[in-house]
């Protein structure tokens, strides 16, 4: 039995050949793959701006430096998360508030940041930063409503979600990251997620003025565009207009990015079909309790459970060869948060939940026999 990881990649024959092509071509980098990929990329969410960049944590720096977050700002955010989503906002020497999850759903609970800004004078916040963990959409159309009444932007963090979607109350499909209830939305392509480019990541809008933004921060603050410039010397002649990054894609990466676009959907079709399949096998099973809502919608890149001996059965699976993970130890209980003095305790239902939590192998490429020999294996653990 090959070890089973609870993610990987699936690298075609295409995607290499994509990546070949590129590496033989003019540009390396800030060719013409990158816009190609953004543009595509945009398409698939149905979205109308997309500025790739080098991963999903520069996404989020980017995306909090573009709506101006500062010393003053204090956002809201899940500490059922991936650190990144809340340190962006430390980038920006903003301040961190965690709001509690729902304990069925795991995705931050709108009554819990309610209560929160409300506990606050007024404006005291600046922003919400909804992750759709495991890929379940947050129904944005909720927090936006939320978010006007209190003037708050919204930064989704769609990372686990490409292809995700809730129905809104009017019952359209609204797709994660389609910037229709959220200011930004930022995406991830390291090799764990939906889409691999090694590293990559992308930042979603339908706001011109930030999208402008955002292609300035992506490259230092520099523009060569004449109609921005304050002076202009000549053909050479480029101004740095404020403290941006190097945070840009490669055209290889974006190459590959671009191939793996089009598996897209045929990887959300397979995510489904092995979650539909862990649900059915578990439904009826009293230790094993499985994420609420339905595999509509849902773009499962990742299949948690809840379970009974987290550690006994984490074990268990090592020892044969499946390699479960555990997602997410509560971010505020990090020494780095712990030290801006959040504490265990303050965020209790995310931190029951992170007792119990546990995410099964979910990846396109995961076999039936593997997946059989994943559920036998559990099964068999609670039958001991
Ligand atoms: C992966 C991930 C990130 C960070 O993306 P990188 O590309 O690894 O920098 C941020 N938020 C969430 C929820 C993630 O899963």
């Amino acid at each position: 039995m090959n070890p089973i990881p609870y993610g990987r990649q699936f690298i075609s024959d295409e995607d290499i050949a994509a990546v070949v092509e590129t590496l033989r071509a003019d540009f390396l980098t800030q060719g013409p793959k990158i816009a190609e990929f953004e543009v595509a990329f945009a398409s698939y969410i149905g979205v109308k701006y997309a500025v790739a960049v080098s991963n999903g944590t520069a996404a989020l720096h980017l995306a909090a430096m573009a709506l101006n977050v500062n010393e003053y700002s204090n956002v809201i955010t899940t500490t059922i998360t991936f650190s990144a989503s809340a340190n962006c906002i430390r980038y920006c020497d903003g301040n961190v508030y965690f709001a509690d999850i729902d304990p069925d759903t795991y995705l931050l609970d709108i009554k819990k940041v309610e209560e929160l800004i409300l506990s606050k004078p007024a404006g005291f916040f600046t922003g919400i930063i909804p992750v759709d963990l495991a890929g379940r959409a947050v129904d944005l159309e909720q927090f936006k409503a939320l978010a006007d009444k209190h003037k708050l932007w919204i930064l989704e963090d769609a990372c686990h979600a490409p292809g995700g979607y809730f129905t809104d109350s009017n019952n359209k499909k609204q797709f994660c990251g389609n910037g229709q209830f959220a200011e930004l939305a930022i995406f991830s392509f390291h090799p764990v997620k939906h889409i691999a480019c090694g590293e990559g990541g992308m930042i979603t809008t339908n706001d011109e003025a930030l999208y402008k933004r955002l292609l300035l921060l992506r490259t230092h603050g520099i523009t060569k565009d004449p109609a921005l410039m304050h002076e202009n010397h000549g053909g050479w002649y480029y101004e740095m207009q404020e403290l941006g990054y190097n945070y840009r894609l490669t055209d290889f990466q974006a190459a590959l990015g671009l191939s793996q676009l089009k598996k897209a959907d045929a990887g959300l079709a397979r995510r489904r079909a092995i979650a539909l399949r862990y649900y059915e096998a578990f439904k009826d099973d009293s230790n094993v309790l499985s994420q609420s809502g339905s595999v509509e919608g849902h773009a499962y890149h990742l299949y948690i459970i809840q379970v009974n001996d987290r550690v006994g059965l984490y074990n268990y699976l090592r020892n044969n060869y499946i390699f479960a993970q555990v997602h997410y130890i509560p971010v505020h209980t990090m020494p780095y948060y712990k030290q801006l003095g959040w504490e265990k305790g303050d965020v209790p239902a995310a931190e029951e939940y992170y007792e119990h939590c546990l995410s099964l192998p979910m990846y396109p490429t995961l076999t039936d026999e593997e997946q059989e020999y994943v559920i036998a294996t559990i099964k068999k653990y609670y039958a001991l």
